[in-house]
């Protein structure tokens, strides 16, 4: 990314010979002391290339790069001027102004014209040229144009790292365990042709009690073997979100084409909707393009990712040492993406249930107990469930800290820092484990840094820094690969589960005449019915 553009800086009179005489050196000291301060890499600060003045106006011809961004270096020459030549030749500066100001990028993006600023776009020799409007001095105080250069640099990036397959670097692995494979269906086939479960809507599904019951025992190893222990404790998060609660977490610009949203109705007198009300009692039908006159404008995003509240509480509240780390986790209800046409079973649904966990507290707090949830997870993997897993490092470009984005080669694995770890279980019923498909996310588990505390002003008393974290617990993920790993017969699973199954009566299963549905799915039912109430 490069910027190219004029300053013109304006006095209030004519500038001396004096000082037209040492221009030369003036511009030499801007551009070796002013423009490069505190910049590494100086191919990166700005320039001044040319210069010219002109009556009571300095013309400079800046070249900048990431570093000290154009607008900046426009300010820091005004400031540098004002100081050295104001007193001693009585110069005051009236006005500075960029014009013809550039913005030249690497590859081809598609950048909105309605954006503040943007005039014109051009693509030229592999290069995205960003031409602007002429940009006035309190213009370039105000942090639109910034926002505008890390959306482009974000464009820049999102390209180099999105081309490829999503990043992806494994951590950890169990051992292999099961060779042969002792299941091979898919449990989500199974479910429901046992009549477990129940399709509801696209994407949706009724649990009936007994297949809450895995639900309940995934949740229970989860929660009173790791989290509890660990000090978290259980609290209640709203699951439908106002829009600047995503707009500050950054969800509504990153995955706004999965989030489901919801509206209002246009008003609470029920006389208003007399006619849609006519409507359907007359064709017993609600066709949605009436009912959408009928509702104001999404207002609402239903849980996306479930932690979002917990920023939200904490925003604009400070914190003293002895309130830290603070540590919560909530499974009050389901979380919602539209997966358009991912679906399959309850392993990748609209609604979902999921055990959020999240902390806030100093860095190195945040880091340890990351560090100690990851121990219990993998003793959860390993001693309760006896999964074939692994980790992977899985940080994609938007959650780098601004920045610090490396070349991919520079880069060592660090997982103290902020990013994300997903966990993957092998579901044999998809294939062999050596392929990646064959492999489904159960949960994750990241280090925000300051993402969060950043945008929600979430302060330390004696401005220390404050970091989050979260980790995400996909239970009907779990309940799948642990099925999908040994299958529906006690018989065949690790200790704790069926232990956990002496201790806890199953339930009747639903039984009617037309329920299941088919022959074949009755017999079954009995069948492994018959292994729970032994
Ligand atoms: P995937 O890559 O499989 O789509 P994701 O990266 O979108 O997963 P996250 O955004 O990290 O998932 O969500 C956290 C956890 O929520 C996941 O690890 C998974 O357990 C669960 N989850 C996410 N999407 C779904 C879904 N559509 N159905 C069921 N569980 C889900
Ligand atoms: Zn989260
Ligand atoms: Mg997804």
């Amino acid at each position: 990314m490069r910027f190219k553009g004029i300053v013109i800086i304006e006095f209030n009179r004519e500038l001396p010979k004096e000082v037209i005489e040492r221009l030369a050196e003036i511009i030499e000291e801007l551009n070796n002391k002013v423009l490069v301060k505190g910049v590494r890499n100086v191919e990166e600060a700005s320039k001044i290339i040319n210069y010219k003045a002109i009556e009571n106006k300095l013309q400079l011809e800046i070249e900048a790069g990431r570093q000290v961004r154009i607008h900046n270096a426009a300010l820091r020459v005004k400031n540098h001027l004002a100081r050295t030549l104001g007193p001693k030749y009585r110069l005051g500066i009236r006005n500075i102004l960029l014009v013809n100001a550039r913005i030249e990028l690497e590859g081809e993006y598609k950048v909105s014209l309605k954006l503040p600023f943007v005039k014109n776009l051009e693509f030229k020799n592999g290069l995205t040229i960003v031409y602007l409007d002429t940009i006035s001095e309190s213009e370039l105080k105000k942090p639109y144009i910034d926002r505008l250069l890390k959306l482009l640099r974000e464009k820049e990036v999102r390209a180099k790292w999105g081309g490829k397959a999503e990043h992806w670097e494994l951590i950890k692995e169990s051992k292999i365990k099961l060779t042969p494979p002792p299941y091979t269906e898919d449990p989500n086939k199974v479910l429901e042709e046992i009549g477990f479960i129940k399709r509801f809507a696209i994407g949706q599904w009724f649990y009936t009690p007994a297949f809450t019951y895995f639900i309940n025992m995934a949740k229970h190893f989860l929660l009173e073997e790791v989290v509890k222990p660990l000090g978290f404790v259980e609290a209640i998060f709203p699951k439908m979100y106002p829009l600047e609660v995503g707009l500050k977490t950054g969800h509504l610009k990153g995955t706004i084409n999965a989030m489901v949203f919801a509206s209002l109705p246009i008003s609470y007198d029920i006389s208003v909707y007399e006619e849609l009300i006519d409507y359907m009692y007359v064709t017993d039908s609600i066709p949605p393009e009436e009912l959408q006159k009928y509702v104001k404008p999404p207002s609402y995003f239903l849980c996306f990712a479930q932690c979002e509240p917990f920023y939200q509480f904490f925003s604009r509240e400070v914190l003293e040492d002895k309130n830290l780390p603070i540590k919560m986790y909530d499974h009050s209800g389901p979380s919602f993406r539209w997966e358009a046409g991912g679906l399959h079973g309850v392993e990748r649904v609209i609604e979902f249930h999921r055990v959020e966990i999240v902390w806030l507290g100093k860095p190195q707090q945040v880091i340890e107990i990351r560090n100690k949830l990851l121990e219990g997870y993998e003793y959860l993997m390993d001693k309760v469930f006896d999964l074939e897993w692994r980790w992977a490092w899985v940080t994609p470009w938007y959650y780098e800290q601004a920045g610090i984005v490396e070349k991919e080669e520079e880069r060592k694995l660090d997982i103290n820092r902020p990013g994300t770890i997903d966990f993957e279980a092998w579901l044999p019923y998809r294939g062999p484990r050596e392929e990646r498909k064959n492999w489904l996310e159960i949960g994750n588990i990241s280090i925000h840094g300051t993402k969060f505390t950043e945008p929600f002003k979430i302060k330390h008393n004696k401005g220390e820094t404050l970091w989050t974290a979260c980790s995400g617990f996909g239970t009907e993920r779990w309940v799948i690969s642990f099925l999908a790993q040994h299958g529906f017969d006690p018989e065949n699973w690790p200790e704790k589960p069926r232990k956990y199954l002496e201790e806890h009566p199953f339930p009747e299963p639903v039984r009617g005449v037309t329920y299941p549905k088919t022959a074949k799915g009755r017999e079954l039912l009995e069948k492994i019915i018959g292994f729970y109430k032994k």
